[in-house]
């Protein structure tokens, strides 16, 4: 297996009126490609703002984080952008869809950012079909946001993840707004496309039974991450 992340004393610390709180104390980290990882710990301890970090949506107070050998705090925000909506994608606990716009429009709305043209917007389009189909949400293509059951927004929200077929996808808690049986739903529906085609994952989560079908759980306990079975 390649390494597809590394990350290297990582330190984030954020500046207050409070004074500095110091919240990721030297963090190393490989991912490799295709694994599927999950980070619990407790609530507060700095898992969203670590995972923020990873998807170049905040920067650290020290350390870097290399992308396929590239330093990706060292590129210039214009770089930066573009790899981060390129190659990283983000599901949230809380879709943010867009109201406005079809099922299928918010799949394809990475589409429209990243500006891909002329033949390959039809291999696009025919891979957002195909991943609602897999994603058992292809009935709903039309439908806008607000006609959609709390897990189909999230699956619509996997599927605009995965559009770009990035190199990594990082999920922030992506069943913790979804009852217990739609929460595994969702997440039987993230192992099988890791299974099937290798997409790598790092996922944080509240829910142990659900880490366990992880190919490899970390905890994070006073900003260091720690190996909890690999
Ligand atoms: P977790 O996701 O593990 O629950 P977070 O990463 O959200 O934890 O937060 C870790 C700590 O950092 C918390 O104490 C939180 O209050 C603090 N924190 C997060 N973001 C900011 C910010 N922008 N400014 C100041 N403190 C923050
Ligand atoms: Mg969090």
């Amino acid at each position: 297996m390649k390494t597809l992340i590394k990350v290297n004393n990582l330190k984030k610390s954020f500046f207050t009126q409070a004074g500095e709180l110091r919240v990721l104390k030297g963090i190393d980290l490989s991912v490799q490609s295709g694994e599927m990882i999950a980070i619990v710990g407790a609530s507060g301890v700095g898992k969203s703002t670590f995972l923020h970090i990873l998807g170049t949506l905040d920067r650290p107070t020290e350390g870097n984080v290399l992308l396929d050998d590239i330093d990706l705090f060292s590129l210039p925000e214009r770089e930066l952008s573009k790899v981060r909506n390129r190659h990283i994608g983000f599901v949230f606990q809380f879709h943010y869809l867009l109201p406005e716009f079809t099922a299928l429009e918010n799949i394809l709305m990475p589409v429209i950012i990243y500006r891909n043209q002329g033949s390959e917007i039809e291999t696009l389009y025919n891979r957002a079909i195909s991943l609602m189909k897999e994603l058992d949400i292809y009935e709903r293509k039309d439908h806008r946001p607000g006609e959609l059951s709390g897990g189909e927004q999230q699956r619509v929200a996997v599927a605009r993840a995965l559009i770009l077929e990035p190199k990594i996808v990082l999920a922030d808690e992506p069943t913790g707004n979804l009852d217990t049986v739609t929460g595994e739903e969702l997440f039987k529906l993230l192992v099988n496309i890791n299974r099937n085609k290798g997409t790598t994952f790092v996922i944080v989560t509240h829910n142990i039974s659900l880490a366990q079908r992880c190919t490899r759980i970390l905890r994070m306990i006073d900003g260091r991450l720690f190996e909890e079975r690999s």
